[in-house]
């Protein structure tokens, strides 16, 4: 989110038009100040370069949402295969113990295909 510039400690400075509408931070300049750039872009009422105007900020922003999902769907399908792989140990070892039937073995086997296979897709 781009925030305009209105003066020091936001005490309502005079915004130069002649520059970019953005309030910007320097390393380690404790106050914001206005973005130094000339204006590029005309956009929801104030100018703008062309990295802070509000249209480019949001392209970014979904940019970056959209690779966040994707690492998350990413990470949620390598858990559920490791899960299932867990599973199938736990259900071979019952099955040895005979506490679990074949047939529950051949399920989480199953299972635990599926998911590896889907996620090879999805990669
Ligand atoms: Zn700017």
């Amino acid at each position: 989110m781009t925030h305009v510039w209105n003066g020091s400690y936001g005490r309502g400075g005079k915004l130069n038009k002649e520059f970019c509408a953005a309030s910007v931070t320097s390393p380690g300049v404790w106050s914001s100040h206005q973005c130094s750039r000339k204006v590029a872009v005309q956009e929801e009422g104030h100018g703008w370069c062309r990295q802070h105007a509000p249209s480019a900020q949001k392209k970014r922003d979904e940019a970056r949402e959209a690779k966040y999902q994707a690492e998350q769907r990413e990470n949620n399908a390598r858990w559920a295969k490791q899960a299932a792989f867990a599973n199938v140990a736990q259900i071979a070892i019952d099955h040895f113990d005979q506490k679990a039937s074949f047939d529950d073995l051949e399920a989480a086997v199953a299972k635990y295909r599926e998911l590896k296979e889907k996620h090879r897709n999805e990669v």
